[in-house]
């Protein structure tokens, strides 16, 4: 494929994520919805709330079908909450921005393995969408999300390397880990180095609540935040578990602060800050890595 072409179909690919994102989007309300609850995610099919009458598939297109309805069910006429169509947009415009981020690089369309790491950020994204919702609702991060991402990342980072290794550093930069064995049906340089992520990420968060709990003298970090950051690490590696972890702090502190001023509310869940970071870790973490050290050694 050549540059040219590849430049007309970046588009294409980018809409293409986006209406998979909605999609998914409307499938990630129901998980929000169900899953604290114990219930199927699968089935029955969608209710609602209201009148619990079956949404029709005519009345279940992502975004347009509330808008269409203004927010209001076809049966009962009640309230359909906003935050449904809102987290399908979003789950829409963060595909698109996966798509972009790493298929429509040059050289990157007609090639399987980016479309392989794309596929596996965004269900990594889903995930973390879904446990961000059940942390703003229910105060918890559940273990059914974030204790199959800390087993998942390290076995996935094997088939995509990807993940957690830069193409460039893909075989030459990683002398430490070289001890591997070679003859492995897959290589194991990236699942090992994903699974230091994890250790990272869990160790790095939990060491932080420790010293936090003690200075404040309360629980300062859940343990189901431990977990979340152990996932992220799993899928974004070592440094980009410390990246996530610094800008949800960043990010988090700013939010907090604001809604502390604006609602005197002290409690604000950290889950969908983690989220934000892990996401912008596993898509830009090496690259922000890189251009700090560049700008603090001045080289
Ligand atoms: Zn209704």
């Amino acid at each position: 494929m050549s540059a040219a072409e590849a430049a007309l179909l970046a588009p294409f690919a980018t809409a293409f994520a986006f209406l998979f994102g909605l999609n998914v989007g409307s499938f990630l309300n129901v998980v929000a919805h169900r899953l604290p609850l114990g219930l199927s995610v699968v089935r029955p099919r969608s209710r609602c709330p209201g009148c619990l009458t079956p949404i029709a598939a005519r009345d279940n297109i992502p975004v347009i079908s509330w808008a269409l309805l203004r927010g209001r069910c076809r049966g009962c006429k009640g309230r359909i909450s906003a935050r449904y169509a809102a987290v399908e947009l979003l789950c829409g415009a963060l595909a698109a921005w996966i798509a972009y981020a790493v298929v429509a690089g040059p050289g990157r369309l007609a090639d399987g393995v980016a479309w392989a790491h794309a596929g596996v950020v965004f269900v990594a994204m889903a995930a973390m969408l879904a446990a961000s919702l059940i942390d703003l609702d229910h105060r918890i991060l559940p273990d059914q999300l974030t204790i199959p991402g800390m087993w998942c990342g390290p076995a996935v980072a094997a088939f995509v390397p990807e993940l957690v290794l830069r193409r460039e550093a893909r075989g030459g930069a990683l002398e430490l880990l070289t001890w591997l064995p070679q003859s492995w049906p897959v290589p194991l340089h990236a699942a090992v180095l994903s699974a230091i992520g994890v250790a990272v990420g869990g160790g790095v968060i939990w060491g932080l609540g420790a010293v936090g709990s003690r200075v404040l003298g309360k629980e300062a970090m859940g343990f189901g935040d431990v977990k979340f950051l152990a996932a992220i690490g799993g899928f974004a590696g070592p440094m980009g578990a410390v990246v996530a972890l610094l800008l949800a702090a960043l990010l988090g502190s700013v939010v907090g602060i604001a809604r502390t001023i604006m609602t005197g509310d002290r409690y604000m869940p950290f889950g969908p800050f983690l989220a934000v970071g892990g996401l912008v870790a596993m898509l830009h973490g090496a690259d922000l890595v890189a251009s700090y050290v560049r700008t603090v050694m001045g080289g």
